[in-house]
């Protein structure tokens, strides 16, 4: 039994399909009304097109040839993860554009902009063109934190020196990053002050782990870094598919049970075709996914170092009801884990209780065109001091599934705005806690508002009109959204087991452990490898 059907919980599931005997079973719970976690899509019908964007994970890498991650792509059908993106069209000059919302193109070529709102003394605010290459010029800010930031913009150390990031995971670069916080870091690295940090880096340059660098281990920055993913010829790292890595949570489920997802395998198959909802669940199916059913109490029946199953209580549509199992992956998170295993020793629990999960909230707004972009010369630009979000891209599509084949300032998309609840200075706790009150306390129609209001301070001088460009907004709400490591997170501190390694090391009897915030980064290969070690725990291998 799997609890959780993100893209730990199918592949565990894929795993033990894989490698468990011959006519083994098993079910997998999953709380939402689809499987995917944190990887899931949004969809949009703007004027007859149908538009489709991320929910929360995003991204993927290509891997090195041999690797795991590559033959594990291959086995669900990701066999060409190098996409082929929209090319541009129209009567417009081109303008690059980024693949992910991430990349910032635009940086490198002067279609940047950074956004100083109100409270830096301009109603509604000022434009800083091309930040990066014009160092800041005309930013209302002084000369001192414009030096310190262009230095930490262009990447060059306060020493002179290139910084020497960890080779691997657990080198004495890594253990020495994992004793500071990220913000102590840059400072080191940059010379930045603390005002500066809190002030223009938060939560943005934390923003792989939900919070500003206060709050944060050094290492968190370059845990990524250990899957030493390979660069395209261009020196691209990232992929997206349009809806993001809900793309690959599918690819997994169709893996699983062809009948699960109509049409074809593969990329192009699990793009076009629908969920087949009755397949997920079939009775006599060896791997069954229930949705909508929450794992609400996971007890080994009997001492857990003897016990031959375990008994496992959810809740569907109002009922309860209980099955037994022979072993169980806990694929859910932190968040849920720690609760619903009733006989979890204490050093599993204490263990958990040092993993802190913070919001973030996506907030997916469609637009009818982007010219109100194009005509300022923006594919993307970064705004503080805001109303809601931060930053924004203007992303091209990868031709998956039903995708117009071009792109232009004409072409309805999504921009997302990714919200994250950083108070710099407080505990990680406390901010995630406020955070969580902040984002669920606030109504559809105040952030509605907000966006359009940001939107509008920002644009309406381009040509901007919320009431006709916005096609719609969809808000997803993750209330345990990333883990956040504090320092020691990853190595643990004095000569302490790292929190991580007592739920990684072994199972507890009969229950082990999985989901991507276990390797202490947010990423859809640590959900896959953990997945695999659990499986494998469980099986004995
Ligand atoms: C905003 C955001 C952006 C991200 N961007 C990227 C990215 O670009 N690339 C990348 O690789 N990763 C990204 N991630 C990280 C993301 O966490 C992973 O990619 C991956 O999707 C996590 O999968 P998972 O299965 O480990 O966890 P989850 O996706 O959290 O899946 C766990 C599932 O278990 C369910 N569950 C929990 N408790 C129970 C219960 N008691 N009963 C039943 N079900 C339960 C949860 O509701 C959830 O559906 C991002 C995350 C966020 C939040």
């Amino acid at each position: 039994m799997i609890v959780g059907g993100g893209i730990s919980g199918i592949a565990a599931a894929l795993f033990f399909q894989r490698r468990a005997a011959p006519g083994a079973k098993c079910l997998v719970l999953e709380n939402h009304p689809i499987f995917g976690g944190e990887a899931k899509q949004n969809e949009f019908l703007v004027d007859g097109k149908r538009l489709i964007a991320h929910q929360g994970s995003a991204i993927y890498q290509l891997q090195q040839p041999q690797s795991f991650l590559k033959q594990f792509y291959d086995s669900i059908g990701l066999t060409s993860p190098k996409l082929t993106y929209q090319k541009w069209a129209g009567p417009q000059p081109e303008m690059p554009l980024s693949r992910t919302p991430y990349d910032a193109v635009g940086m490198d070529v002067g279609q940047y902009g950074f956004w100083f709102g109100a409270n830096f003394g301009h109603k509604p605010g000022l434009w800083v063109m091309d930040p990066v290459r014009k160092k800041l010029e005309g930013a209302p800010i002084s000369s001192a934190t414009r030096a310190e930031w262009v230095r930490f913009l262009t990447g060059a150390s306060l020493d002179g020196k290139p910084f020497e990031h960890p080779k691997f995971e657990g080198d004495a670069i890594s253990r020495y990053l994992d004793t500071i916080t990220l913000e102590q870091h840059i400072q080191e690295r940059f010379g930045l002050s603390q005002e500066t940090c809190r002030k223009f880096l938060s939560p943005v340059e934390g923003g792989g782990a939900g919070l500003g660098p206060d709050a944060l281990s050094a290492y968190s920055d370059y845990a990524f870094e250990a899957l030493q993913p390979v660069a395209d010829e261009t020196g691209a790292m990232d992929e997206m598919f349009p809806g993001g890595n809900a793309t690959i949570a599918r690819l997994l489920v169709k893996s699983l049970n062809p009948a699960a997802i109509d049409g074809p395998a593969g990329v192009e198959g699990v793009s076009r075709n629908s969920v087949n909802f009755a397949a997920l669940d079939a009775p006599g199916a060896p791997a069954r996914i229930r949705l909508s059913a929450t794992a609400v109490s996971v007890r080994h029946d009997g001492d857990p170092a003897k016990a031959s199953t375990v008994s496992i209580a959810y809740e569907k549509g109002g009922k309860l009801y209980r099955v037994k199992a022979r072993s169980v992956v806990m694929a859910g998170g932190s968040w849920t884990s720690k609760h619903i295993v009733k006989d979890l020793p204490q050093n599993y629990s204490q263990a958990y209780a040092s993993f802190y999960r913070s919001p973030a909230m996506m907030a997916n707004v469609a637009v009818r065109n982007w010219r109100f972009l194009y005509n300022v010369g923006l594919s993307g630009c970064r705004w503080f001091d805001g109303t809601v979000g931060n930053y924004m891209e203007v992303r091209k599509l990868a031709l998956a599934g039903d995708v117009d084949p071009t792109i232009s300032p004409d072409s309805p998309i999504v921009l997302s705005l990714k919200v994250l609840y950083a108070t710099p200075g407080l505990p990680t706790e406390e901010q995630g806690n406020r955070g969580r009150t902040e984002m669920l306390g606030t109504s559809f129609r105040e952030y509605e508002r907000r966006i359009r209001q940001q939107f509008t301070d920002m644009f309406a001088s381009s040509g901007f009109d919320a009431q006709r460009d916005i096609a719609g907004i969809i808000l997803n709400r993750w209330g345990h959204a990333y883990l956040s490591p504090q320092p020691g997170f990853f190595f643990g501190t004095n000569s302490n087991l790292a929190p991580r390694e007592t739920l990684r090391k072994a199972p507890f009897g009969r229950i082990a452990f999985a989901n991507t915030d276990l390797a202490g980064a947010m990423d859809h290969r640590f959900s896959i490898l953990e997945a695999a070690r659990a499986i494998n725990q469980i099986l004995g291998v």
